[in-house]
């Protein structure tokens, strides 16, 4: 359906020395969303995706790409105030969040794991993950598989475990051809949005990552539009947001959304020589 990048032999040697990027680019240098082709998702908890790529799946979907979402846990752990949010119903509480939010984006196959329960952000996860993760893979058979790198983008280490699982995965049973990309952030996010951010202790010291943005793979900025309809999918993760829409308001939280950036993982899939 989506035009595969695998057909622009030549995109893909201009492109090679640039963080490896085969994905193409429109005239106006935006990411041809289309030569991402069937889209793979691979997260630890209900929101990851939405911060992460709420953009480039809403886009996707739009264009008739197959986009498959799989989230680790439901969450369980990640009450803020335990009056409001009991911690005994924060799984169904988030679970309910998220199938929102995703139909908000238009995002139709979404699949949670069966085993992995989220703790908190020290504890790993069930790996009773990564035999699941890897048999999506195989049978989704996904262009590009989108996750967090080895780091974690926050340091949590159940977003060290599901990279991992996904890429184990592509490294056994991904598609020849196919791209595994981790999510990173630009340099002005770093130094301008994280310092904005460290009172919700939502990154771990040593945290984010960090990607100049020419070595970027995917440099993907959200339209007026698809970020208005980013941020509603995030407002439907009500449990978590609330703090974050206190302090900055819908247009300060904007500014952290607008960019979905990965760089390529350096992996290559199984079934290539
Ligand atoms: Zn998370």
């Amino acid at each position: 359906m989506a035009p595969g990048w695998r057909k622009h032999e030549n995109v893909m040697h201009a492109s090679r020395h640039n963080g490896g990027s085969a994905f193409r680019r429109t005239v106006g240098g935006q990411l041809d969303v289309a030569s991402l082709g069937t889209i793979l998702g691979v997260w630890a908890h209900p929101d990851d995706d939405i911060f992460l790529s709420a953009g480039l799946m809403a886009a996707a979907v739009r264009n008739g790409q197959r986009v498959v979402d799989v989230t680790a846990t439901r969450g369980e752990g990640g009450s803020m105030d335990e009056e409001r949010w009991p911690p005994g119903s924060m799984g169904e509480v988030r679970t309910g969040e998220l199938l929102r939010s995703l139909e908000l984006l238009g995002v139709q196959e979404h699949r949670f794991l069966e085993g992995p329960v989220d703790i908190d952000m020290e504890t790993p996860l069930d790996e009773a993950g990564a035999a699941q993760v890897r048999a999506i893979v195989e049978q989704v058979q996904p262009d590009t598989i989108l996750t967090f790198g080895p780091d974690g983008m926050t340091g949590h280490e159940a977003h060290k475990d599901v990279s991992r699982w996904a890429t184990d995965a592509f490294e056994a049973v991904g598609r020849p051809g196919s791209r595994l990309c981790y999510a990173t952030q630009k340099p002005a996010f770093v130094r301008e949005v994280v310092p904005q951010l460290e009172r919700f202790n939502i990154f771990k010291p040593g945290s984010p990552p960090e990607t100049a943005e020419d070595e970027l793979a995917i440099d993907f900025v959200c339209d007026e539009a698809l970020l208005a309809l980013k941020t509603k999918s995030l407002e439907a993760h009500e449990s978590q947001i609330e703090g974050l829409l206190e302090v900055f308001g819908e247009e300060g939280l904007q500014r952290f959304l607008r960019d979905e950036s990965y760089r390529d993982s350096g992996r290559r899939p199984g079934g290539e020589a």
